[in-house]
C-alpha cells in the first residue's frame, strides 16, 4: 500500500513542478512514507527522522522533512513538538493537499492535515511509477478498512472503508498494458470487500481479466469472511487471473480469533481452503499469523501450528504482537504473554512453516510452469527470476530471454523460498493454455 500511495505522491508533486532526485542530499524535499502496523516499523522510522535531521544541519537547514502515511496520524503531536524533527505531517488522505502545505512550511509555518476522508480514493490520480520493474505494478482499488479486528491500527490511521470507481481502475489496467506491463496487484486492506455502488470484486475481478488476456491480475490482501463461489469460480476460469491466493488466519484457535474479533471459526476457515482448493485445482495459498496475542496460552499456539500443518501454506508472514494505541486489544486486554514467549513461539512456527514450503517446493520438481520474467536474479545477470502464476519465484539460466516475456520453465531443484529451473521456450497465457488442455 505504501509502495502505491508514494506513486501517488510522486504524481501530486510532479504536476507541480517537483522531480525526484537519486540522492538524499541532492533533494530540496524529502518526505518519508510511514507504516504504524507493528513497533518495529515506527521504530525504523524515527531512525531515518533522526539521519535526516543531521542531512538538514549539514545543509544548514535548507531541507524540507516531511512524514506521510500511517504515523502521521498517529503521532503528529510527538513528531512536530517534541521532537522537531519534520516540518510537515501528511495523513494518507491529504495527499492532494501536499504542494499547499509545501508553500506553508517556505512561508516559515509548520503545516499538518492528518484528516481522514470518507470519500478519497485518488481515482483521477494518475500513479507515477518510478522504482518498478515495469513488468508487473501496484493498483490500488480500495481504501481504508472498517473491520476492526481487535490488534489492528490500520482502521485507526486510514480510516473508513471506501472503493474507487470501476471505471478508472479499468483505465489504470488499459494503461499499464498499453506501457507494457504484465501483471498488476490490485490492492486494498480488504480488497475482496471492495463495492463502488455498481460492482462487486468479482465483477471486478472479471471486468480486469478481460483488459488484456496476457496481463495476469493478482490482488491482496482479502479478508476470509468474503469469498462467494462465484469470486473462486471466476479465478479458476480467467486464465490471467493468478491461482495464487493470500487468506490470513492470524490464529488457529477459536477463542483467539474471537477475541481478535475476526468473524469466522477455525473451522469455517478450513471450510473455506477446502472449497478454494476444489474450485481452483492446484491453487497456492499464503497466510498472515500473529503470535503471542492477548492471552494466548500453550494450548491455543499449538492450534496455530496445527492449522498451519493442516493448511500447508505455500508462503506466510509470521509476526509476534505487537500492541498498538487506540486498538480495542490495547483499551481491553493485557498484553500479557512475556516478549521471550512470543518469540519462541514465533520460531516454532516459522520453523515448521520452512519444513512445509521445502517439502511443498520439492513436489514443484519436474512440473512445468509459466514463468514471467521480472529481471536478473539476485545473484547473477546470467540468470533471470520470474514468478509462476502460483507466485512462486523461480531462477533460470538468462539464454535469449527477456525481462517481461513469458517463458516455460521445467522445475529442476529448489530450496524453502525459490525454485531452480530449465527454461524450454518462449510461450504466452494462451499458448501456455491450450497446451495444458492438449495435455
Ligand atoms: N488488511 C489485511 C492486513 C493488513 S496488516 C488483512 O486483514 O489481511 C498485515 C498483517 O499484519 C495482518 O494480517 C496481521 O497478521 C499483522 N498485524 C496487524 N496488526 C498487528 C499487530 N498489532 N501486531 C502484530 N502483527 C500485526
Ligand atoms: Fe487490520 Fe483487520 Fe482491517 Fe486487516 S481487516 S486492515 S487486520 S482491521
Amino acid at each position: 500500500m505504501n509502495v502505491s500511495d508514494t506513486e501517488i505522491v510522486n504524481s501530486i508533486l510532479m504536476e507541480d513542478g517537483m522531480q525526484p532526485v537519486n540522492e538524499p542530499n541532492q533533494a530540496e524535499v524529502i518526505f518519508i512514507n510511514t507504516c504504524s502496523i507493528r513497533e518495529n516499523a515506527e521504530e525504523r522510522v524515527w531512525n531515518r527522522l533522526k539521519e535526516f535531521k543531521a542531512l538538514k544541519k549539514e545543509k544548514e537547514g535548507d531541507l524540507t522533512v516531511g512524514v506521510l502515511g500511517c504515523m502521521a496520524e498517529r503521532i503528529r503531536d510527538k513528531i512536530m513538538e517534541k521532537e522537531k524533527l519534520v516540518d510537515l505531517v501528511v495523513g494518507p488522505d491529504a495527499y492532494r493537499d501536499l504542494p499547499k502545505l509545501l508553500a506553508d512550511v517556505d512561508d516559515g509555518r509548520k503545516a499538518v492535515n492528518v484528516l481522514l476522508s470518507l470519500e478519497e480514493t485518488y481515482a483521477d490520480v494518475k500513479p507515477v511509477r518510478t522504482n518498478d520493474n515495469g513488468v508487473s505494478a501496484f493498483v490500488t482499488i480500495m481504501r481504508g478498512c472498517d473491520n476492526m479486528c481487535a490488534f489492528c491500527v490500520v482502521p485507526f490511521t486510514r480510516g473508513r472503508e471506501r472503493s474507487r470507481p470501476a471505471e478508472s481502475i479499468l483505465d489504470e489496467l488499459e494503461r499499464l498494458s498499453d506501457q507494457g506491463y504484465r501483471e498488476v496487484t490490485l490492492l486494498g486492506q480488504n480488497v475482496n470487500s471492495y463495492n463502488d455502488g455498481e460492482h462487486s470484486f468479482a465483477d471486478l475481478m472479471y471486468k480486469a481479466s478481460q483488459v488484456d488476456p496476457e496481463m495476469r491480475v493478482r490482488f491482496s490482501s482479502p479478508h476470509p469472511k468474503d469469498f462467494p463461489e462465484e469470486l473462486l469460480k471466476i479465478i479458476s476460469e480467467q486464465p490471467n487471473l493468478c491461482n495464487y491466493i493470500h487468506i490470513p488466519a492470524q490464529s488457529g484457535n477459536d477463542e483467539v480469533l474471537e477475541r481478535m474479533r475476526r468473524p469466522y471459526t477455525r473451522q469455517q476457515y478450513l471450510d473455506l481452503v477446502d472449497r478454494m482448493r476444489e474450485i481452483i485445482p492446484g491453487v497456492t495459498l499464503s497466510t498472515d499469523i500473529i503470535t503471542g496475542f492477548c492471552g494466548e496460552t500453550e494450548e491455543e499456539h499449538e492450534d496455530t501450528l496445527s492449522l498451519m500443518a493442516r493448511v500447508k501454506y505455500d508462503l506466510a508472514y509470521m509476526f509476534a504482537y505487537s500492541e498498538r494505541g487506540r486498538t480495542l486489544a490495547q483499551r481491553k486486554y493485557e498484553d500479557d504473554v512475556p516478549e521471550k514467549v512470543k518469540k519462541r513461539r514465533l520460531s516454532e512456527i516459522i520453523e515448521q512453516q520452512m519444513n512445509i514450503q521445502e517439502e511443498l517446493n520439492k513436489k514443484e520438481i519436474g512440473r512445468r510452469h509459466l514463468v514471467l520474467v521480472e529481471g536478473p536474479s539476485k545473484r547473477s545477470d546470467e540468470q533471470l527470476c520470474g514468478r509462476t502464476d502460483t507466485n512462486k519465484m523461480v531462477v533460470f539460466d538468462r539464454e535469449d530471454y527477456a525481462k517481461g516475456e513469458y517463458v516455460e520453465v521445467v522445475i529442476t531443484d529448489c530450496t524453502s523460498a525459490t525454485l531452480m529451473g530449465d527454461p524450454i521456450k518462449k510461450s504466452s497465457i494462451a499458448e501456455f493454455e491450450a497446451e495444458k488442455i492438449t495435455a
